[in-house]
């Protein structure tokens, strides 16, 4: 088989190494004769495996002790709506920083909840998107909390500094960039995650919660939904997306096995490297991000002749480069570069593209 290298913004490409295991273990989990997929969550053998990984991501990324871990159902979209049910107990105003397509949908969900107000969106300048510092805008200490995405993975654009509010709980969108790169959790009133990017199978959402914040849920939030109830029931409320839950361990264990996020962010760096500077040394390749917020995993990137944008992405299709499309409200391409994205994936790319464009050009 050829080797194929899949640069899907999401659900994205998972650690090889993690999809071996699975298959081997996939008729016979622990032992059991079945897989993990048919027993039961309350179990002893599927508690051991769920408290391993929440061991797991604690020790990745450092999470306080102050701090709850959930493991639920609903994605990424499921904590828009999440977020501010959980939270109108604080106030009635969410404030938002919006960078690109996932945080304007954060406001429009949590509009059907309070009163939410913009504190800044990007801007342009010379030609570039940008994120405005947090000097040019201001947060209102009133506020229930405060909400960004720190990677926005439609557009490309990452934020790699924390806002500082001491007094509004930061709720950030990690949903693509969650475990890239070192982050101090202890800045973060809530961190959550759509796992199909960094962290598994698509459907789950972890969500990393200060204890504080708990509790403020209004009366109309369903159970399921109310991190309360499920931190009472360690995210066995309901019956949890327990393969996921077992896929995301696999990946923990991948990622400790690889040195940590520590390693694996230079292995990140790295790959950013590669892709930007290919793209900055011609002129047939263009970013339109500022390089502050150059995202360091998805690149995304046009061609100055948009008319060969189906022949690029034909050929590096043919060549085992898969998924290179831009978001429809983008266009161009992408290249999603997660931790599970070996170095030799951007390599692979970046000799495609210089190829390319040496034909084309
Ligand atoms: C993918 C993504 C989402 C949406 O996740 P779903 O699981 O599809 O609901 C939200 N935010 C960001 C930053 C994302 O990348």
């Amino acid at each position: 088989m050829q080797q194929i290298f899949n640069f899907s913004a999401g659900p994205a490409t998972l650690p090889k190494p993690v999809l071996e295991r699975a298959q081997a273990e996939l008729l016979n989990w622990n032992g059991l004769g079945t897989s993990v997929m048919e027993v039961s969550h309350r179990g002893k053998p599927f508690i051991a495996c769920a408290e391993k990984a929440e061991a797991d991501l604690r020790q990745l990324m450092q999470i306080p002790a102050n701090y709850k871990v959930l493991f639920l159902q609903g994605g990424g979209r499921g904590q828009f709506f999440s977020v501010p049910m959980n939270l109108a107990g604080r106030g009635d105003l969410s404030q938002h920083l919006v960078t690109g397509q996932w945080s304007q949908i954060a406001v429009t969900e949590a509009e059907k909840y309070m009163k939410t107000e913009i504190v800044a969106k990007t801007q342009t300048a010379n030609g570039k998107l940008f994120v405005p510092k947090q000097t040019d805008w201001e947060l209102n200490t009133k506020a229930a909390y405060f909400h960004y995405c720190t990677n926005e993975t439609v557009d490309g654009i990452e934020i790699d500094w924390v806002p500082n509010c001491p007094d509004v709980p930061i709720v950030a969108d990690m949903s693509s960039n969650i475990m890239s790169q070192v982050i101090d959790v202890s800045k973060f009133g809530i961190i959550y995650a759509g796992a199909q990017k960094n962290i598994g199978p698509s459907g789950l959402a972890v969500v990393i919660i200060r204890e504080d914040l708990l509790g403020f849920a209004r009366k109309d939030t369903p159970a399921v939904f109310d991190y309360q109830q499920q931190v009472n029931n360690d995210s066995m409320y309901n019956t949890p997306p327990t393969f996921s839950w077992y896929l995301a361990g696999l990946v923990f264990e991948w990622l400790l096995e690889q040195g940590g996020i520590g390693e694996i962010e230079k292995v990140n760096a790295e790959k950013a490297r590669l892709l930007y500077s290919t793209i900055d040394n011609s002129d047939f390749y263009r970013n339109q991000i500022a390089n502050e917020n150059r995202s360091k995993m998805n690149v995304t990137f046009q061609m100055a002749n948009s008319n060969l944008d189906s022949l690029f992405l034909q050929q590096s299709a043919e060549q085992g480069l898969q998924a290179l499309k831009g978001h429809r409200f983008v266009g161009g391409m992408r290249a999603s570069i997660y931790n599970a994205m070996p170095l030799e994936g951007v390599k692979a790319l970046v000799e495609f593209m210089k190829e390319f464009e040496r034909v084309n050009g």
